[in-house]
Formats: C-alpha cells, sequence, structure tokens
C-alpha cells in the first residue's frame, strides 16, 4: 500500500487509473479539469491507458459509452454544466446500461468560484435513476472510483461520482492498493442498445424494477454509516460528502457527540435513515448543493412529530457553500474565538484581462466601430473575453452559457437590434458555437460574430483548442458564411485603425459576417517560450 498526497481531483483519477481504465474523456471547466490533467499526464507516461479532451462534454460522454460498450473500462469527467450539455446521452445512457465500467464524473461548483450557475448534480442522478457516489474526503474519491467501476459492471449502469470545489481542490494523502488489470475487449451488439422505442420501453421497465436493487446497495454500503449516541435523543445529524466533515471539526474536542448518519450514495440508504429519525427529536440535514436530502425527509407534510432543520427550515444556507463556522451554526454549538487582523486591509484584486491580453485590444476596436450606432447588442459567450464585461473594456451585455452568444444575437438581430454581434472564443465555438452559426449563415441573419482564436482553452489552463488556426476557418467557411465575409484581423494596438474599419465594413454589411482575431494567448506563449 503506498500513500500520496493528491488533490481530490486526482484521487478520482488514480482510483480510475487503478481500477483498470481503459479510456478517460472531457472537456476543461473548473473544478474538473485536474481529472483529465492527471490522466493525460499518467496516460502519457505510462501508454497504458487513452486520455484525452474532446470538443465538448456530450462528446466526451458518447466517446466514454463506447468505450464502456466495447466492455472496457471508461471515465468521463466534467464541471456540473458540462452535464447539461451531456445531458442527453447521460439520460439516454440509464437506459442503454453500461458494459465495461462507466464512470460519470461531475464536480459541482456551489458559490460559482468559476460558473455561471449552482446546479447539483445529485439532482441529475436521480432524475436518470442511476447509483451515485459523493466522497467525503480524498481517500473516499479514490476508493469509491475504485468501486464505482466494479458496481458500474455489476449492475450494467452508468455510475456516477460527485465532488464540489473544496475537494476537487484540495490536497490531502490517499492510500492507494494494487491495480485492477484492464478489461478484455468484449464487445458484442445488444437489443438494449438501440433505443427504438421498442427496446426503449423495455429498457425503462428494467431501469425502474432496479430501483429496490439500489437502494440496497446504498443500505449496505461500507461509505454510509450510522453512529448513535444513545445518550442524547435531543438531536441527530445527516451529513453528506464534504458537509460530513464541516460536522465532525466541530466536535473534534467534544466529549461527545450527536448521533450523526453519514451520507455517501444515492438513492439514500433508506433504512440507516428511518433508524436515525427514530432515535432523535431533532433532525439537521447539513449537505452541499441543494437540499435534496432534507426535500425527500420533508416530502409535503414534515416529519410527523420530529424537528426537521437545515437549509429549508434557514438553519443552513440556501445559496454558496456550507462552512465549518456556518454548520456550527446550525448545531447551535458557541461560535469559536477569532483571531482578527486588526487595521490590516487586503487589497482587492478584481478579475480582469492580463495586461496585454489580445481580447482587450478587440474590445477596444469593438467598442470604437460600435460608437453612435445606438443600442447595440453584444452578445458574449464564456472564457477569458467574459471579462470584457468590466472597466474599463464594458464591452459585453450578456453571459449565459456554452456557445449562447451566436444564437442570441441570431435571436436579437431578427427581432430588430442592430448592430447584433457575438463574441465567442475559438474553443468555445468548437464546443457549441458552430450550429448556431449553421442556423445563422442558412438564413444570412443580419449579424456579426467575432470569434476570438487566441489558439487555446485559456480560462482554464490553456488545454488545447479543437477548432483554432486554418482549421477554424475552414469551419466557419464550411458551414455555408460566404467568404467575402469572413475577415481576420490581428488584435495590436498598431492595426486598432484597420480593425475598426474591417469591423464597421462587416456591421454595415446586411447579413452574416464572421470576423477572426487572431492573436496567440499571452500566458500560452509564455508557457512555450519556458519550454523553448
Ligand atoms: S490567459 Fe490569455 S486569454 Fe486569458 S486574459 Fe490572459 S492573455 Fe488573455
Amino acid at each position: 500500500m503506498d500513500k500520496e498526497i493528491l488533490l481530490g481531483d486526482e484521487a478520482v483519477a488514480l482510483g480510475a487509473v487503478h481500477a483498470g481504465l481503459t479510456a478517460g474523456y472531457s472537456y476543461p471547466g473548473t473544478p474538473a479539469s485536474e481529472i483529465m490533467e492527471y490522466l493525460i499526464k499518467v496516460g502519457q507516461k505510462t501508454k497504458a491507458f487513452i486520455a484525452s479532451w474532446s470538443v465538448n462534454e456530450k462528446t466526451a460522454f458518447e466517446e466514454a459509452l463506447g468505450v464502456s460498450f466495447a466492455g472496457k473500462r471508461a471515465l468521463v469527467s466534467m464541471k456540473h454544466v458540462g452535464l447539461n450539455v451531456a445531458a442527453d446521452p447521460f439520460m439516454s445512457a440509464s437506459l442503454t446500461g453500461a458494459n465495461g465500467g462507466f464512470l460519470v464524473v461531475v464536480a459541482d461548483d456551489p458559490s460559482m468560484h468559476s460558473s455561471q450557475n449552482e446546479q447539483d448534480s445529485r439532482f441529475y442522478a436521480q432524475f436518470a435513476q442511476i447509483f451515485c457516489y459523493e466522497p467525503a474526503d480524498h481517500q473516499e474519491a479514490y476508493d469509491m472510483t475504485r468501486e464505482a467501476f466494479d458496481l458500474s459492471e455489476k449492475m450494467n449502469i452508468p455510475v456516477m461520482i460527485r465532488m464540489v470545489t473544496r475537494l476537487s481542490h484540495s490536497r490531502a494523502g490517499v492510500e492507494t492498493r494494487d491495480p485492477h488489470p484492464p478489461n478484455e475487449l468484449h464487445y458484442g451488439a445488444r437489443q438494449c442498445w438501440t433505443l427504438l422505442p421498442v427496446n426503449a420501453r423495455v429498457q425503462f421497465k428494467k431501469v425502474l424494477d432496479r430501483q429496490p436493487e439500489l437502494v440496497k446497495l446504498a443500505e449496505a454500503s461500507r461509505f454510509n454509516k450510522l453512529e448513535i449516541n444513545p445518550d442524547d435523543k435531543s438531536l441527530g445529524v445527516i451529513a453528506s460528502g464534504i458537509a460530513y466533515n464541516y460536522v465532525l471539526e466541530n466536535f473534534k474536542n467534544a466529549a461527545k457527540k450527536p448521533s450523526i448518519l453519514k451520507v455517501s450514495t444515492y438513492p439514500l440508504p433508506e433504512e440507516l435513515v428511518k433508524e436515525l429519525i427514530a432515535r432523535v427529536e431533532t433532525v439537521l440535514v447539513a449537505e452541499e448543493g441543494y437540499p435534496l436530502i432534507e426535500r425527500s425527509l420533508k416530502g409535503l407534510f414534515g416529519l410527523p412529530g420530529k424537528r426537521l432543520i437545515g437549509k429549508l427550515s434557514g438553519h443552513l444556507p440556501l445559496a454558496g457553500e456550507l462552512s465549518p463556522e456556518t454548520v456550527r451554526q446550525a448545531l447551535a454549538l458557541k461560535p469559536l474565538e477569532r483571531q482578527t487582523l486588526g487595521d490590516f486591509k487586503l487589497t482587492g484584486r478584481p478579475p480582469q484581462l492580463c495586461v496585454g491580453c489580445p481580447h482587450a485590444d478587440t474590445f477596444k476596436a469593438l467598442n470604437k466601430a460600435l460608437e453612435g450606432s445606438g443600442k447595440p447588442g453584444v452578445f458574449s459567450d464564456i472564457g477569458c473575453y467574459t471579462l470584457g464585461y468590466f472597466p474599463p473594456h464594458n464591452a459585453i451585455n450578456t453571459c449565459v452559457c456554452m456557445g449562447a452568444s451566436v444564437g442570441m444575437a441570431k435571436g436579437a438581430a431578427e427581432a430588430g437590434v442592430h448592430p447584433s454581434v457575438a463574441v465567442i472564443g475559438d474553443s468555445t465555438f468548437g464546443h457549441s458555437g458552430i450550429t448556431p452559426l449553421l442556423s445563422a449563415a442558412a438564413f444570412n441573419t443580419n449579424m456579426v460574430l467575432i470569434i476570438l482564436d487566441n489558439c487555446t482553452v485559456a480560462m482554464t489552463g490553456g488545454q488545447p483548442s479543437f477548432s483554432t488556426g486554418a482549421r477554424l476557418l475552414k469551419i466557419i467557411e464550411g458551414v455555408g458564411v460566404p467568404k467575402e465575409h469572413i475577415r481576420v484581423i490581428t488584435p495590436l494596438p498598431k492595426f486598432h485603425e484597420q480593425n475598426v474599419q474591417i469591423l464597421r465594413e462587416e456591421i454595415e454589411h446586411p447579413g452574416i459576417s464572421v470576423i477572426v482575431a487572431v492573436r496567440e494567448c499571452l500566458e500560452e506563449a509564455r508557457k512555450k517560450s519556458k519550454r523553448a
């Protein structure tokens, strides 16, 4: 048995490697990126498995599903909003089932450290009616990943591991075990993989029928633990995932703890939940994300004869992350003494583009080109360029989800907004901007799409882009944008006037135009020159 210091994401990745992984796929997104970064590093060194970035999460999911159908073990990882993109195959994979072990790792970002919304992926697992593990610490992230592959093969289902930012991005020691060898190729077409209605109906029935078995598995799971304090009936705590640690932290030096049920799997271990509830008068539910467990217990009418507290009762915050302090308050414990910094003040560091970033030059030219044009709509996408919202740029009006800028600019143009401009990065365009451009080109919509080609996925650490350079230009032409309205500019101060002129010409063109602003991300250029 070895011990390694690992990020939570790395513990999942190493667990997958040791479980006999054949292939892993992902699209970059905080806080999940480090899973694939780690797999790529180890995969390149050992050549024992495939690990690669995909064009988007849906593609990644389908690639992994193909590996599973071939009888081999596969992992797909993504951030929470990535599962929205992959939701279509995710929901159907619940019906097709898995062949080789198939793991869906989703990292949620409560408090939105690096995301446009808060989501709780446990609901997706519940929605698809599959099994889900929620690790409380790094060791569990490793152990659960290994076990999840076995369970996936035993039950022929995809299995989810739900991570959260604090676990994904913190480090701790993890004891590892001997690796499992990869599966042999074991492919043979099955009726259940072809979801025609005649087969899908049969499969959906199986999804429903297997639920009691999943509850039994949850009941027997070594990761769900019930500790009863027979001397204290006043309070019982149900805590899941990282919130379990926050509860324990508050009882670190205490002579006695309340009864605690640690929940680590979904569906819920119903008998354990019932047992805890039967033993106490008040039940506190501490869970990171939405009040999934609490809502399940509360139902429409609450828990007869019991007091149920948590997020819905206002004892814990509904929005944002939990912390040891917020959990302490809910436990009605005396606040800990605080150390203060006196008059010392930290200087605020508002997010901003790097000094000299090519996007800043593009925004400067765009703002100039739009001067005097009434109320232009500038629909942005998700990337470093979203920081164009802040001063001094004040250049964009929206940021909704990956690829949304193009379709929104089309819709706004059709509603009468002029100029209607979309701004998207090269990788985000590949992720989900191509199909809306296909639509805008087909209708020759009066809009301008600006693709900021900085040759990388800059915001998440410089992963490779699938739609950059010459390939990007071919895609734009291929979806039907007239060649004369595909313009390439270089966002540098010395070309400012020229760029403004090109932008004005295309804004005036009464149809679809695409302007590609090509200049490498400075961070990537720096990294390359260091490596050289
Ligand atoms: S990382 Fe690159 S793209 Fe992002 S702000 Fe810095 S220079 Fe610009």
